[in-house]
């Protein structure tokens, strides 16, 4: 920009100049052979009697030659060409008929040449040659050239400041962004970085501080989770050793006392497999090793999960029957799906009271295979419906535990059916009982993910 300031303006007035000076030269050279029009020919004689008459100009020499290019007149005094050949390039494009003209400019003047030929009937009979020499306007555009450098040198002093500003506000926050991000690299996952404004910088440390929100949640989701883990994984530990100890500790302790505690020992042995199956389950699920994903019908699966529970059912005195529609195919893998049904009517069964009914119910409308599991137990409190589904969460704890609950089995059922696209709702039913209804995606035979 400042290149195009410092030589457009100077190209344009230097242009400028040649062009007016061409037309003040050349009418200056037009009245001199004006005034030599009319001469048959020239002579030194009539020549100066000629230009005796015509008015002093601004020109620095005038030079008047005959046919041949001879000097016949010459306004310098001292020095003066007269009787010589003036050979410049003017002198013989005019001799030759042609007007010509030419201007340069440079150490402080601007140095005009023009010349015209002089005609008598048509006949060259000489030829006219002025210069001129220009301090005036030289200095003029110098001062030009001057005040546009002065102006240059503000323009980039201003800029230059400018940008050392800009560059530094800019490096601040770059700044501050790093350090933001190297803390929560270190671990302060509630450090956020303090960026305010619009430009793309504020909206990375947007970016970057809802990125640490989610991982300070997942975090803190993982902690609750690995803490929750380890005091479930405790608890039968402890009734373990506690047995132990009884058993050893007790001198002469009766054989029927023994048996009692061992079958407690093996029972919480049970359990803690049941909660390390169940967290491996989870652990899978987490880390996305899902099985091949197959179209698959949901009604044998259903009816061998039936099977599988009825002997549970019976001995609690719960009734359980189905009604199921054919062709609810789904992409998934079969072993899954097992575990869905069964997570479900095992809980069903689980927390339904003695003569209490299961009904389970699959169908596909719109899109959707559905499958429904509804019993008639006491229900889940509203306020604990949002949180069934987290892991470990457990309405009646004790309850629980005494049925065999783990507290992961809906977070199980949830986690699977998110991997293929699907849902899985908790509600109450309004005569009393729990409902839980699976959605997912209905699946045509041959259809692969
Ligand atoms: P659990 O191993 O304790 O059954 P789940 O994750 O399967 O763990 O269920 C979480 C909690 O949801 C249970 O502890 C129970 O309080 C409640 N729940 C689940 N299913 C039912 C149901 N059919 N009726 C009443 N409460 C239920």
């Amino acid at each position: 920009m400042l290149l195009l300031l410092n030589t457009y303006p100077l190209m344009v007035s230097e242009d400028l100049v040649f062009r007016s000076k061409e037309t003040t030269l050349q009418s200056s050279v037009s009245v001199i052979v004006y005034s030599l029009s009319g001469l048959d020919q020239l002579t030194e004689e009539n020549v100066a009697a000629a230009m005796a008459v015509v008015e002093e100009s601004s020109l620095s020499r005038v030079l008047v030659t005959n046919s041949t290019g001879r000097i016949l007149y010459d306004t310098r005094e001292t020095g003066g060409a007269i009787g010589e050949y003036g050979l410049y390039t003017e002198i013989v494009q005019a001799l030759l008929g042609n007007d010509a003209f030419t201007c340069t400019y440079g150490r402080g003047a601007f140095r005009s040449r023009a010349s015209s030929p002089v005609l008598y009937r048509n006949q060259i009979i000489g030829a006219v040659y002025a210069y001129e020499y220009d301090t005036e306007q030289a200095a003029l555009l110098a001062g030009l050239q001057g005040n546009l450098l002065r102006l240059s040198g503000v323009i980039a002093v201003v800029v230059l400041a400018l940008s050392m500003v800009l560059s530094r506000a800019l490096t601040q926050k770059i700044g501050r962004l790093l350090t933001a991000i190297r803390q929560v690299r270190a671990g302060a996952y509630s450090h956020r970085a303090d960026i305010r404004g619009k430009d793309e910088i504020a909206q990375i440390a947007q970016e970057f501080n809802s990125l640490t929100d989610r991982l300070q949640t997942t975090e803190s989701a993982r902690r609750r989770f690995v803490s929750d883990a380890s005091h479930e994984l405790k608890t039968p530990l402890a009734a373990i050793r506690l047995l132990t100890d009884s058993i050893l500790q007790t001198e002469n302790i009766d054989p029927a006392i023994t048996r009692e505690f061992v079958s407690d020992i093996g029972q919480e042995a049970e359990r803690l497999a049941r909660i390390t199956e169940d967290l491996l389950r989870l652990t899978r699920l987490d880390s996305g090793a899902v099985g091949k994903p197959e179209v698959v019908d949901v009604l044998p699966v259903l009816e061998q999960v039936m099977r599988m529970m009825n002997l549970v059912a019976q001995e609690k005195g719960v009734e359980m029957t189905y009604d199921a529609a054919e062709g609810c195919t789904v992409l998934a893998a079969k072993d899954e799906i097992h575990q869905v049904i069964y997570n479900l009517v095992d809980n069903a069964v689980k927390y339904s009271a003695a003569g209490g009914a299961v009904q389970v119910s699959l169908r596909w409308r719109s899109e959707q295979v559905v499958l429904e599991v509804a019993d008639n137990g006491a229900g889940i409190p509203e306020e604990d419906l949002p949180r069934i589904f987290q892991r470990f969460y457990r309405v009646d704890k004790a309850r629980s535990r005494a049925a065999g609950g783990t507290g992961l089995g809906l977070s199980i059922v949830q986690d699977t059916m998110e991997k293929r696209g699907g849902t899985v709702e908790a509600a109450n039913r309004p005569g009393g009982g729990a409902v839980f209804t699976v959605r997912w995606p209905y699946a045509k035979e041959g259809e692969r993910l």
